[in-house]
């Protein structure tokens, strides 16, 4: 691991999400998109470094992320969650594969909006959010991360698919290619993918069958 940090505070932003704010070490910078890898520096987390996405600004003095947490599961997003400001992490340089091509849709499940916080924010720091739009799938409305800053951000070009609600302003749906059909009418277009892996299969097959250019799909690889 390369740099240091410590956390500065944390808090939830929905029932099982926090936004953690750590300090940002000297000569740290990332791309949008990009993630790291985190490991809490404790003997017993020291080896279990994860992949996490910074969700701040490049030039943000603060390093934001975004992370799930599973709390029956005895893993790292557990102890993350559990961690109080002054607790000391590992981090490593940036990678991965995910970053802004120009414009297009952006498709996520879930925890896979992130790296689309990172890029979305910048866009509209940019004041560049012309031509973009997102399909965000989630089990239900309280489940949706950052939802008024993505209504903000694009209003009518945002669509929040709930699979497991019901609840008017919110798409009881499943991102399939009958879905994509009705909701896009460009399949040229860039196409930004994050989520799950069964999300991810079902969503690259039905936009390739689309038309989509597998060029212009933006995926972590
Ligand atoms: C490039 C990249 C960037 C990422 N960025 C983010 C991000 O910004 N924010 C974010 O929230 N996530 C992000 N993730 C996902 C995140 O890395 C995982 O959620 C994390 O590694 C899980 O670590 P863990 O030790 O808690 O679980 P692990 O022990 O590593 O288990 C892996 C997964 O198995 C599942 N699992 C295993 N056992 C159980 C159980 N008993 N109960 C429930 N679930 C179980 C969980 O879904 C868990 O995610 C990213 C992943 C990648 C590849």
């Amino acid at each position: 691991m390369d740099y240091e940090v410590t956390l500065l505070m944390s808090k939830f932003v929905t029932h099982d999400v926090k936004r953690f704010v750590f300090s940002r070490p000297d000569g740290f910078s990332f791309t949008p998109g990009e993630g790291v890898e985190l490991a809490i520096d404790e003997p017993a987390w020291r080896d279990e470094g994860r992949p996490f996405t910074p969700t701040s600004l490049t030039e943000d003095r603060v390093i934001e992320f975004t992370i799930k947490g599973y709390p029956q599961h005895e893993g790292v997003t557990r102890e993350l969650h559990g961690l109080k400001p002054g607790a000391r992490l590992r981090m490593s340089k940036p990678f991965g594969t995910i970053r802004h091509r120009g414009p297009g849709t952006f498709i996520a499940g879930g925890a896979g909006i992130t790296p689309f916080i990172a890029i979305l924010r910048e866009l509209a720091q940019k004041g560049e959010l012309a031509g973009h739009g997102l399909i965000f799938a989630n089990k239900t409305p309280a489940d949706i991360i950052y939802e008024k800053e993505l209504r903000h951000y694009l209003g009518d070009r945002c669509h929040f698919i709930c699979s497991e609600a019901e609840v008017p302003g919110y798409e009881h749906r499943r991102i399939d290619a009958a879905y994509l059909r009705e909701t896009l009418d460009d399949f040229g277009q860039n196409f930004y993918l994050c989520g799950p892996p069964g999300f991810m299969d079902a969503v690259t097959e039905s936009l390739k069958g689309l038309g989509a250019d597998p060029q212009a799909l933006v995926f972590e690889q």
